[in-house]
């Protein structure tokens, strides 16, 4: 065996070594991911059941029907511009004239607070 060979040698352990590495992190990272992915899951359910529950109530209080609520769900969804099954966030005009980030709580050039939103655009 000659030097050459004791080279490619360390070259093939240290690319196999690197390559051992590199999975065990892509697994880690699908672990982490499908955890997440699970999470989210449970959290829509959690969100379904309870707008469900909602609903129940309100169809057994009030005189609403399911289409007032389709009607409502297309004129938020549009209240975008875009029916898109979501409601984007708006950017709100601050008192100084700028434009607040809608995921921000102050505007970022007078520090005024951002004013009231509604209890869904706080989430
Ligand atoms: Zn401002």
């Amino acid at each position: 065996m000659d030097l050459f060979d004791l080279y490619q040698q360390q070259q093939i352990r240290g690319q196999a070594r690197d390559l051992r590495q590199t999975e065990e992190n892509l697994s880690r990272n699908r672990r982490h991911t499908n955890d997440q992915v699970e999470e989210t899951e449970e959290r829509v359910d959690r969100l379904l059941l309870l707008c469900e529950a909602m609903w129940e109530l309100i169809t057994e209080t009030t005189a609403l029907t399911t289409e007032d609520l389709a009607a409502k769900a297309y004129e938020l969804d549009m209240s975008d511009g875009n029916k898109d099954g979501r409601r984007q966030r708006m950017a709100v005009t601050c008192h100084c004239g700028a434009k607040i980030n809608p995921k921000a709580g102050i505007c970022q050039f007078c520090s005024a607070p951002a004013p009231e939103r509604s209890a869904f655009e706080a989430v």
